[in-house]
């Protein structure tokens, strides 16, 4: 397969496995369309590690370096009580053992690094479509969006996220996100404002733990980033997340972590703004693709905000898949399951194939498929 054979492959979801498999798709000529539910907004969400696996990906599409400069390289994470008392220090993100640092930055930093690469290589992405309906014959797939208007192409590609519209309709009455009685609440606060801070406070990520917890680190140039949960019985609705009282926020973070070390009440008095989202749980899918669906990133496999990788494999995903269309435009499950060195056949990639090919392949050790820039 290659991009001369016109293959269409429509993209639900403009996050972060979307555009990234856009881009290398464009890496080899073949036509993605991202389609992403909101419109664009710069500034958009709280923060993200990313692992040296996830900016392994990055430097392939020639984005770590200007990222890495503009965020927060962190080697270390520090573990304390609420007093302040050390309870351990972890290596993270050592760049002579991974080849990549971990990098912390805003989830808006990377969006607009991507969209910037998109928008540059020429990859179409349209906002403000909402995927809500699918329908797949033999021949391909047409996709319906929440403004009447609709799509098609060869292939469809699930990166619409933990409450994927699109595994919906693959896995009907299959496993959806489920809320897990948590909201996750995070911000930024300036580092001018904010006394006694340390650069041991600034390159590493500390982890707090008391009757809750409690994470902080550096991330875009001048700020840092940190994450706390709320406990809460029942999943807020996205209008109640977004009219959320600030000032009360704060007041409960405070109930709950005031008394912590500092510069954790600092920060939570000191944030410019917060971010909040529930956190959802999903079972292990029993499939991820159908002929000519399939699913990636947070829509597959999402795993707790809190472990720090979903967006490092979403990247991983994409690479990936980026590969197989690359590598073996025949039957990508049955050459990667073997030797993996199957040359080109004459059949075209199909999404049930890459899927397979992308559970297997999780299981080995995965070299970067495309050169790092
Ligand atoms: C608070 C928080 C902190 C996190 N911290 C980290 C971290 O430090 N490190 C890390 O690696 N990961 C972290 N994660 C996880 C990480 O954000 C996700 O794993 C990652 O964003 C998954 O990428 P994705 O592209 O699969 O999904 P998303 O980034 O969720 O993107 C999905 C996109 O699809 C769009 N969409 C949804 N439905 C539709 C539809 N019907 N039609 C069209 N578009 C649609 C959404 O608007 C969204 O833009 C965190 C998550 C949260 C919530």
């Amino acid at each position: 397969m290659s991009g001369s054979d016109g293959l269409q492959v429509l993209i639900a979801g403009g996050g972060v496995a979307g555009p990234a498999l856009s881009l290398f798709l464009a890496e080899i000529g073949i036509q993605a369309t991202v389609y992403e539910a909101h419109p664009y907004t710069a500034g958009v969400g709280g923060g993200l590690n990313i692992a040296p696996n996830g900016m392994q990906v990055l430097a392939a599409l020639g984005l770590a370096g200007s990222l890495t400069r503009a965020a927060t390289m962190t080697e270390v994470s520090y573990f304390f009580d609420g007093r302040g008392r050390p309870l351990g220090t972890i290596p993270y993100g050592v760049v002579d053992v991974y080849g990549q640092p971990a990098v912390s930055m805003s989830r808006a930093l990377l969006y607009g690094s991507l969209a910037e690469q998109m928008r540059a290589r020429g990859v179409r992405i349209e906002y403000e479509k909402r995927l809500m309906g699918v329908e797949e014959t033999p021949d391909g797939v047409m996709v319906r969006f929440a403004d009447g208007t609709g799509a098609s192409g060869d292939c469809l590609v699930g990166a619409d996220g933990a409450r994927s519209a699109v595994r919906r309709h693959l896995l009907p009455g299959g496993p959806d996100a489920e809320y897990i009685g948590m909201v996750g609440i995070g911000g930024f606060t300036p580092l001018d404002a904010l006394s006694g801070i340390t650069a041991k406070d600034i390159d590493a990520l500390t982890y707090t733990f008391g009757t809750n917890f409690f994470g902080y680190g550096g991330a875009d140039a001048g700020t840092m980033m940190w994450w706390s949960n709320l406990w809460r019985e029942r999943e807020f609705t996205t209008e109640e997340l977004a009219s959320l009282d600030e000032a009360a926020v704060k007041r409960e973070l405070l109930e709950q972590y005031g008394g912590f070390h500092e510069p954790i009440p600092q920060l939570i008095v000191h944030s410019a703004r917060t971010v909040r989202h529930n956190v959802y749980d999903i079972r292990t899918l029993p499939t991820w693709h159908s002929d000519r669906i399939v699913l990636m990133g947070d829509a597959a496999h999402a795993v707790s905000p809190n472990s720090g990788q979903g967006a490092s494999m979403a990247l991983e995903d994409a690479m990936y898949l980026g590969k197989l269309m690359r590598d073996h435009p025949g039957d990508p499950a049955r050459s990667a399951g073997s030797s993996g060195s199957a040359g080109p056949g004459s059949r075209r990639s199909s999404p049930r194939a890459a899927a397979a090919a992308v559970r297997r392949r999780r299981s080995r050790h995965c070299g970067p498929p495309f050169a790092a820039g």
